[in-house]
């Protein structure tokens, strides 16, 4: 249930309808991003009757969300959510949020190239895996905290956020101590709802992938679990989705997904070429086809040296080619704009 106040309600009454929620033993949560003052009702609101709040001043309107999601719904927020990740926005009209690095976190040595290169090729984020779920136990399942101390020194060195996977809760003390920007979630871990609802406690965005067996209604669930619990910071990736029998791609981009979850949610949505495709050659006409869409940015995959690389290495573009990446990212941008 949604209770818009009036432009001019003041304090008190917004209180009031406040502390009417809690009287009735439901939790308020009070959307700062909107001009008007919005107070979402948390809880089963299915017997809560819209009357109790339509007689106390200041209430404009009160509306019940009809889809499972609410705080992620369009219902609930309106206009787009726009996140600060390290001083840029991500979301809205803001040009196209690009993140870019190795899959894997191998050495420092690759981290810090790769940080070179893609910063003065444009992009404004770095990735990297620190935690990697990987198919086969047999297969480097990343450097652990020494990774994340890698990619916190290349924040420092070049000024770029950094967006690393966390796997499991045991590890969220880890990335407090290393101040991760931006927490991703991996498709695996889409409807890993504990973890989900631990994020709903970290200060920092999510970026949210959708699994490849997950319907677009199971992925704004998980986004719903993290908000609920209290972060309102959630970023959705579209990742690519399981594959038809003969497919030549890795995964089969859901590019459809984009602008139907832009049209369901108000939370930013980026897109993940590389893992969808699999092949680096196949990597830019996917991002140009979710820009086209309506992607709020790309995650993408750079290697110094991708014949070498532990982990994703025929998915990813080496540093030269990432140039031409954003240089076409940035004209699809200018000519959207004109
Ligand atoms: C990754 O980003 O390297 C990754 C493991 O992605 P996904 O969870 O989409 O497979
Ligand atoms: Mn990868």
């Amino acid at each position: 249930m949604i209770i818009t106040m009036k432009e001019d309600a003041t304090r008190e009454e917004i209180a009031r309808v406040i502390e009417k929620i809690k009287a009735l033993r439901f939790e308020p949560h009070i959307d700062t991003g909107s001009k008007l003052a919005v107070i979402g009702v948390r809880g089963d609101t299915s017997k809560l009757e819209a009357d109790e709040f339509y007689q106390l001043p200041g209430v404009a309107s009160v509306a019940r969300v009809s889809k499972q999601y609410k705080e992620v719904s369009r219902e609930f927020r309106s206009r787009d959510t726009v996140l600060n990740i390290g001083g840029h926005k991500v979301g809205g009209e803001h040009p196209p949020f690009i993140i870019a690095g190795p899959c894997t976190v191998e050495t420092r040595e690759q981290v810090m190239l790769t940080a070179a290169e893609v910063k003065s090729a444009g992009a404004v984020a770095l990735r990297g895996g620190a935690y990697k779920p990987r198919s086969s136990p047999y297969s480097f399942q990343g450097l652990g905290e020494e990774g994340l101390k890698i990619l916190a020194e290349a924040r420092e060195t070049f000024g770029m956020p950094i967006v690393t996977e966390i796997k499991e809760i045991g590890t969220l003390d880890l990335f407090a101590k290393y101040d991760i920007d931006v927490y991703q979630v991996g498709a695996r871990n889409m409807q890993n709802y504990d973890l989900l609802q631990k994020l709903g406690q970290v200060g920092k965005p999510v970026l949210l992938k959708r699994g490849p067996a997950n319907s677009i209604d199971e992925w704004l669930l998980s986004a719903e679990y993290i908000m609920a619990n209290g972060n309102p910071q959630v970023i959705l990736c579209e990742r690519g989705i399981l594959p038809p029998i003969g497919s030549k791609l890795r995964y089969t981009f859901d590019v459809g997904a984009i602008p139907v979850a832009r049209e369901l949610s108000h939370l930013p949505v980026i897109a993940d070429p590389s893992h969808a495709a699999g092949r680096w050659n196949y990597v830019l006409p996917l991002a140009r086809a979710a820009l086209a869409a309506g992607a709020h940015g790309i995650i993408v995959e750079v290697h110094p040296n991708p014949t070498e690389a532990l982990c994703d290495g025929p998915q990813a573009l080496k540093p030269a080619r990432f140039r031409g990446f954003m240089e076409e990212v940035r004209a699809l941008y200018a000519s959207s704009q004109a």
